[in-house]
């Protein structure tokens, strides 16, 4: 998987012959702490990037949509996809199943596009096991608890009983924060997507994604010596 460097590389750099390897971008964080606006914004200012919508077993909240927010599926076409391999990573998260569906990740990095997921712990740590060397990991804080408290219930979407759960999963969940390469403290949304975009645009020129760069220098060599 490789494409033009110049293709959303945000460096500026000449692209003669250079590609580059599409990377894995994970954003991680517990529910609340500003994932979702981030995300959205990345794929909107940023056309080199496509989103893995993942499969999951709970139900719809109000205003997602099927295939844009998840594909909502029941529990034995989960237990199917996860038997044929068809997700790249799996796990239970709270009362539900979630996976991504490994066909259109392979698809989007074949198209030299990056990807970027919004998975738990337990995803990254499968993708990590499997694919180290493409994966970007990130992991997103909410500035203080009571923060974090106050948009969980700014939702309105969930009862009572499941903010309270998420909470106590919120300690559990942020306590993976060191198997991240990157930590962003969410304290101003503008603020930290130009930090995720800083990220994705340093990964993106990193020399190891890079291919073909000793031919780019070695013509330039072979220009100087005529
Ligand atoms: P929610 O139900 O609030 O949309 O998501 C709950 C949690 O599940 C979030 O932390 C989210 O990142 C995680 N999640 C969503 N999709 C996947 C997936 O495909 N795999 C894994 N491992 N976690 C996921």
């Amino acid at each position: 998987c490789a494409v033009d460097q110049g293709a959303g590389a945000g460096g500026g750099q000449p692209s003669g012959g250079i590609r580059r390897r599409g990377l894995m971008l994970v954003l991680s964080s517990p529910s609340g702490a500003g994932k979702t606006t981030i995300s959205r914004s990345m794929l909107e200012r940023d056309d080199n990037i496509a989103m893995s919508v993942s499969v999951t077993t709970r139900p719809p909240r109000p205003g997602e949509e099927d295939g844009r927010d998840y594909h909502f599926i029941g529990v034995e076409t989960y237990k199917r996809m996860v038997d044929r391999q068809e997700l790249l990573e799996h796990a239970r998260v709270f009362d539900n199943f979630y996976g991504t569906p490994k066909g259109p990740v392979m698809d989007s990095l074949a198209g030299g596009r990056d990807v970027l997921f919004d998975i738990d712990w337990q995803g990254t740590q499968q993708l990590a096991a499997n694919a180290r060397q493409d994966l970007v990991s990130i992991f997103i804080l909410p500035p203080s608890v009571d923060e974090l408290e106050r948009r969980l219930r700014g939702r309105a979407q969930d009862s009572d009983e499941v903010v309270r759960k998420r909470m106590a999963k919120a300690a559990d969940e942020m306590s993976h924060w060191p198997e991240y390469d990157y930590v962003v403290v969410n304290n101003d949304v503008e603020q930290s997507i130009a930090s995720v975009t800083a990220i994705l645009h340093a990964e993106r020129l990193k020399r190891t994604r890079q291919v073909g760069l000793a031919e780019f220098v070695n013509g330039m060599r072979g220009a100087e010596a005529e």
